[in-house]
């Protein structure tokens, strides 16, 4: 890399940093000091190699691991205050083509309820019940099965709150996430497959 584009990408990254503690500076002081904690956490995570992005109007941050198609985001605009993560939908193009990428949820909480079933119960609890939000029979809709229930939810997505609490059960969520991606490196498993939505069973 000559020092023409070294200088320039520090400038790019130094902006981006401006923009997010711009933004944490407004909150309150406790969702702020989760947010540099989830920041710090989800850098460490090697496998997942997150990215960290905001949107155009500045009212949600998110973290996107990109390889393995997951995303996990604060909204800091006042009236909706909330953390989620999910396996997100690429929507360009016909929504023939929407796709994403074959999620962990059921492996991670499988996972998680060998030595912490109320976790697992909870982030299972807190999966988002589809209400046809893409249309009538929501492409993105996806049955999760855990201890025997099933559930139709778009895409994995876990809606919290942002207590404490909260904030640990996510971090420790995504700490088992990464631990059975790391495993699959080790094993060689390929990469998540692509899913296209229109082909998934969208029913129970
Ligand atoms: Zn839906």
């Amino acid at each position: 890399m000559d020092k023409g584009k070294a200088f320039e990408f520090k400038e790019t990254d130094m902006k981006r940093n401006t923009r997010f503690d711009e933004i944490l500076s407004k909150l309150p002081v406790d969702f702020k000091n989760e947010i540099n904690e989830a920041d710090k956490f989800l850098k460490s995570l090697r496998s997942l190699r997150f990215k960290r992005t905001i949107d155009k109007h500045g009212g949600k941050i998110s973290y996107v691991a990109s390889d393995y198609g997951f995303s996990y985001a604060f909204r800091v605009i006042h009236s909706e205050y909330s953390q989620e993560f999910n396996w997100y939908i690429v929507y360009n193009g016909k929504p023939e083509t929407w796709h994403r990428r074959a999620d962990y949820m059921e492996e991670t909480l499988d996972e998680i309820s060998k030595n912490k079933t109320k976790l697992s119960e909870y982030i299972f609890n807190s999966l988002i019940k589809c209400n046809n939000c893409h249309g009538e029979r929501c492409l993105a809709r996806t049955i999760y099965a855990f201890n025997g229930q099933k559930k139709l939810t778009c895409h994995g997505r876990v809606t919290l709150g942002i207590k404490n609490s909260d904030f640990e059960c996510a971090r420790e969520f995504i700490q088992h996430l990464s631990v059975l991606v790391e495993r699959k490196i080790i094993n060689g498993d390929p990469p998540p497959e692509k899913i296209i939505l229109i082909n998934t069973k969208r029913s129970l």
